[in-house]
């Protein structure tokens, strides 16, 4: 290792920290080490992989002040939404340590006397697991968890601008009794990541950008390993013509605007009926107005800082585009002063499909809001996109909602409700959005391979 990672406050531009980053050649020496590692821990018993997350969770669960603090301080994000955000993930390992053992378990499919057939759930082996910052605990033991648990050894990516907080999650599991070379942490940037999809691996399991996600997708093909992509997305919802516009404004404003709207989920795209539109436009200002922006460190802060300066020019662009086709511009729309990357919630009205702000993501606090006459032009313009991550209706009749819902292309479909996601349900993307999955039962298996056993009785 011979280069530094340097790490900034976005919130403040101050320099947090120097860390050791890692290189092609280290990176192979921790990718041979994992290789070597991995046949011993697939043969750890259950109940040991089970122990060691139990303690991982217990160290998370009482360290949630400390690394809520560094988390906020290197992505920006509001203390509050870091310390939900460990909540968070501890009962998505509440989830993987309940279910693992039963989800992999040998099944035996058929027995005639003579015949017997089994599946067993085999492990990967090595796999990668290249990571974003914008929930860096939620999207890392997405991974994290379920891959250990099944027996994998992992090399773990945190993002360059989370690697704070993932050199913590590696020193927990390791503390935890998790071997070191079965968890191994590689530090930096791009050039880092190419240099782990260059190892030998046995499955590779990505979160971040849909460009990033086609580079790493066209490195990995002429090996065939399995892939898995969680990308982005811009996720639309629909209030229909009976909904409560108060309550529906109240629950979108959030949607689009948690987490400085840097959520892979994040509401990207309102439609709203013209029956209803003045006044939900009026109860989402109101709401936006409340939102009280600042130091992130401050626990009544709900709106941080852009932790990546670049996006600030994306959303610059998106809201000069919009101005020029017409779009009203509500409030925001501009940069803030620094120290620091910031931007002004921004919310514009009039908008329509021709506008960079309704077809790419935008990732930041600023979102449209479309007028529609009738559900089946709302679904059209919630299908015109690349993209299925998540879709939502609001709506007070359920079978309606249900019967539009099943018609939109996405991942995830939400019903008076939206920015979501639950353990226990699979998480997804169609389109630009992604391949395979995380969460869930599936989720869990997909760290594995079914194997096929037909065995005859002599
Ligand atoms: P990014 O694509 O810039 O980076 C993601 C990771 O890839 C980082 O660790 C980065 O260092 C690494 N990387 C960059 N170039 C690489 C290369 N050529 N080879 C290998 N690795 C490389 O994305 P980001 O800014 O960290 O994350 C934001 C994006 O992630 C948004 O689009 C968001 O919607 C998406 N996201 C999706 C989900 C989901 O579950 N679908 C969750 C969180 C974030």
């Amino acid at each position: 290792m011979s280069t530094l990672l340097k790490i900034f406050n976005p919130a403040t531009g101050q320099w947090l920290a120097d860390v050791p980053a890692d290189d092609a050649r280290s990176v192979a020496l921790k990718a041979r080490a994992a290789r070597a590692a991995q046949p011993r821990w697939a043969a750890t018993p259950m109940t040991e992989r089970l122990a060691a997350m139990r303690r991982f969770r217990a160290s998370l669960g009482t360290g949630i002040e400390a690394l809520a603090k560094t988390l906020t301080q290197e992505v920006g994000k509001p203390i509050s939404q870091s310390r939900n955000e460990i909540k968070g993930v501890l009962g998505r390992i509440d989830f993987f340590i309940e279910q693992t053992e039963s989800a992999v378990r040998d099944e035996h499919v058929f027995d005639d006397g003579a015949m017997h057939e089994q599946i067993t759930h085999v492990p990967l082996g090595v796999v990668g697991n290249i990571s974003a910052w914008n929930y860096p605990y939620l999207v890392g033991c997405n991974v994290l968890v379920p891959a250990l648990l099944t027996g994998n050894a992992v090399l773990y990516k945190p993002s360059e601008h989370a690697a704070l907080t993932g050199l913590h999650i590696a020193q927990l599991l390791h503390a935890a009794g998790f071997p070191t070379d079965v968890v191994q942490v590689v530090v930096g940037a791009a050039d880092v990541g190419t240099a782990l999809l260059g190892q030998p691996l046995d499955g590779l399991f990505f979160t971040g950008s849909h460009a990033t996600g086609v580079r790493i997708a066209q490195a990995l093909a002429p090996r065939l390993v399995k892939l898995q992509l969680e990308l982005g997305g811009k996720d639309p919802v629909y209030v229909r013509a009976d909904a409560d516009p108060k309550s529906a404004a109240e629950s979108l404003a959030d949607g689009a605007m948690y987490n400085t709207g840097q959520s892979c989920c994040s509401v990207e795209r309102i439609y709203v009926h013209d029956s209803l539109y003045d006044t939900f436009v009026e109860h989402f200002l109101a709401t936006v107005a409340g939102f009280r922006l600042g130091d992130p460190m401050d626990g009544d802060t709900y709106i941080g800082a852009i932790t990546r300066a670049p996006q600030l020019d994306v959303l610059d662009a998106q809201v000069a585009d919009a101005r020029s086709r017409g779009a009203t511009l509500r409030c925001g729309g501009t940069r803030l002063p620094g120290p620091g990357n910031w931007y002004a919630p921004t919310v514009f009205t009039e908008v329509d499909h021709s506008m960079a702000l309704m077809r790419e993501e935008s990732f930041g606090p600023i979102i449209g809001i479309q007028k529609v006459g009738d559900d089946d032009e709302a679904v059209t313009l919630m299908n015109d996109t690349r993209y299925g991550l998540t879709a939502g209706v609001f709506s007070r009749d359920e079978a309606h909602a249900r019967e539009l819902l099943s018609r939109v292309n996405a991942g995830t479909v939400y019903w008076n409700c939206c920015d979501r996601v639950s353990p226990r349900l699979p998480w997804s993307g169609h389109g630009d959005s992604g391949l395979g999955l995380t969460l869930s039962t599936h989720g869990i298996r997909t760290f594995t391979r079914p194997r096929a056993w037909h065995l005859r009785r002599p």
